[in-house]
């Protein structure tokens, strides 16, 4: 409906309403005072119609008809016809005229003779035109005692009567004329019945539709009325859900813009917690991450009353294990998942988290108690969208974790490189120097390997140095930190040692060196021993540089003393040094080096 039909039909229900109770006033106010002239018009013509019929019956009966108004004379059989006529109908007096106005025959015989001079004679009746006349007269005037008798008139009463003149043509000419009186007196109360039954039908009618009208319209106004409330509530809700919508899209947005800002998966997940909580306020949730090994995905976090394992397998999603989303509880036959705390009947969805076609986690949100499954479903897509960015999210920190930990680890062993090493000592002198504590450092070196490498091969020297580097990382603990920093060159970082703790570390380091058995083809290769030189914060050095040149100097010791030992920085003489004699203890206590490579 445009909105100018919608406009204009009150308008016009109005104006029909406005005609209606008019029509109804008009029509009452006609059978109250019934409008006169109305009654003797219709009287006039009813008249004129029965003096019409007079007149031919008058020239169908005389013997010569219309010639006889031009003779003016009447034969007996004409006198004893017309003597008839007012006993046989309503006219109660009639002449007969001749062109000139001459009576030349009247039922009352008095008349016979006169001429009628009067000017609408001349004017009107001889121009061929009906004349007619109505007038009230005393009841003795009026001719006859018939219509007193028939209609009960008392005498002195007033009678309305009328005199027609009818013209007689012949040729279209003008040879005469007959008057008719007549009593209308009864008539004309049958006409004011006739006329006040006929307004009152009307009245009635009108008051009729008037008042089906109004029901009508006020049926319809009440539908319309509906219809705008209906229209009304309508549009609140479609405004409603754009509000929300809008609030989705600034959640979605701001949540983009922290995820993308997040350093660490742990920071990610917390921002993920409280967006979620926002966003999907009716939803608890919990997200997994595959563990490095991909055997199991860990629980990182809850949010909004959820729980989270410890980890879960993924045979134990149906999302993971169908490679789709899942949803619970809208099907009427389906499976809970075995991660899902708690099984109960409430719906929730299991989206796998993808980031570079590759699955790397899972989102679970669970309806929370009292949510309907229709409200519940009706949050999917969001959910989905938060799903896809907490995907990217979550891709961009393991990428960036990736990148940063290729650019601080060796790709041969696995350990720390010189960058990462240089970085973590002088943090941990910082430290160190802070909190008034001890930090030991550790250069270590093969021993022969050139000779090594050229007599078993490049290869060879790479398992070597890779079972270096996992002897080197097993014996790291907490803050320590193993590094390769270059060919067979390594260094250990021991925060928090006394010379003497760390000097039996690196004793320790050198026998499991030496007793590093490592299988090449069909044969083992020959054990290898390392050189340590041992320089401790801050006996040796307060600054990274001086610290490191304090190790490899005394690394430099340890080879020209003989190699697969141990020599502390600043040892002038090995045998008198405090640490000796420990150190000499626990060599012994060791087992023996095989013979050297060579
Ligand atoms: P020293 O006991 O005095 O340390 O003698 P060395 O032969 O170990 O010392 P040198 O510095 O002369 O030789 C180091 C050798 O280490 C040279 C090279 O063949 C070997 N090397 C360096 N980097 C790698 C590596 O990545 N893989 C292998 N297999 N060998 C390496
Ligand atoms: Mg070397
Ligand atoms: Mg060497």
């Amino acid at each position: 409906m445009t909105e100018t039909r919608k406009f204009r039909r009150p308008r016009l229900n109005m104006l029909l309403m406005l005609f209606l109770g008019l029509a109804t006033t008009v029509a009452w106010l006609s059978v109250v005072y019934l409008p006169t002239p109305l009654v003797n018009r219709m009287m006039r013509e009813d008249i004129s119609r029965e003096a019409e019929s007079w007149r031919m019956r008058v020239l169908h009966a005389l013997e010569n008809g219309s010639l006889t108004f031009e003779t003016g004379q009447l034969s007996p059989q004409d006198t004893a016809w017309l003597d008839e006529v007012t006993t046989l109908s309503d006219i109660y007096r009639f002449k007969l005229f001749t062109a000139d106005g001459e009576v030349f025959w009247s039922s009352r015989p008095s008349d016979i003779g006169t001429v009628n001079n009067k000017p609408y004679f001349q004017s009107v009746v001889a121009m061929g035109e009906k004349y007619y006349k109505a007038e009230m007269k005393p009841m003795d005037e009026v001719d006859g005692h018939l219509h007193a008798a028939v209609d009960h008139h008392l005498p002195g009463d007033m009678l309305c009567v009328a005199e027609i003149y009818t013209p007689v043509m012949r040729d279209g000419r003008f040879i005469g004329a007959i008057e008719f009186y007549t009593d209308l007196t009864a008539m004309g109360h049958t006409f004011t019945a006739r006329l006040r039954n006929i307004f009152l039908g009307l009245s009635s009618i009108s008051l009729i539709l008037l008042v089906m009208t109004s029901v009508v319209i006020r049926r319809s106004g009440r539908a319309q009325l509906r219809v705008i409330r209906q229209r009304a509530v309508k549009e609140r809700e479609l405004m409603e859900d754009q509000m929300r919508l809008a609030r989705d899209v600034r959640l979605l947005g701001e949540l983009n813009e922290w995820l993308q800002s997040s350093r660490s998966l742990g920071e990610l997940f917390e921002m993920v917690g409280r967006f979620m909580s926002h966003i999907l306020p009716d939803s608890e949730g919990s997200v997994y991450v595959y563990s490095n090994s991909r055997d199991v995905l860990m629980g990182s976090a809850s949010w909004n009353g959820g729980h989270h394992c410890d980890h879960i397998r993924a045979e134990d999603c149906w999302g993971l294990r169908r490679g789709r989303t899942y949803t619970f509880g809208s099907a009427e036959v389906d499976f809970p998942c075995g991660h899902s705390e708690t099984q109960d009947e409430r719906p929730s969805f299991c989206f796998p988290v993808l980031a570079h076609g590759e699955t790397v986690g899972l989102l679970h949100l669970k309806a929370k108690a009292g949510v309907t499954l229709e409200d519940f479903r009706a949050s999917q897509k969001l959910a989905q969208m938060c799903a896809e960015q907490i995907s990217l999210a979550i891709a961009n920190v393991q990428m960036r974790d990736q990148l940063h930990d290729r650019s601080i680890r060796d790709p041969l062993t696995g350990l720390y490189n010189r960058r990462h090493l240089t970085e973590t000592l002088r943090r941990q002198l910082d430290r160190a120097s802070r909190e008034d504590r001890p930090l030991s450092i550790l250069s270590i070196d093969v021993d022969h390997f050139k000779r090594f490498n050229d007599t078993h091969g490049h290869d060879a020297g790479d398992m070597v140095l890779r079972a270096v580097g996992s002897v080197l990382e097993q014996l790291c603990d907490g803050d320590e930190t193993a590094c390769r920093m270059g060919g067979e060159e390594f260094m250990l970082l021991l925060p928090d040692l006394s010379l003497q703790a760390a000097a039996l570390r690196a004793e320790a380091l050198r026998s499991a060196v030496e007793r590093i058995t490592v299988r090449y083809g069909e044969k083992n290769l020959p054990r290898i021993t390392v050189s340590i030189g041992l320089a401790v914060y801050p006996e040796d050095g307060t600054m990274p540089q001086q610290l490191m040149k304090a190790a490899d100097d005394a690394l430099y010791d340890a080879k020209g003393r003989g190699r697969n030992q141990v020599a502390l920085a600043g040892e002038e003489d090995p045998a008198a040094a405090p640490n000796a004699t420990l150190l000499a203890a626990h060599r012994d206590g060791a087992s023996a080096p095989e013979d050297d490579a060579a």
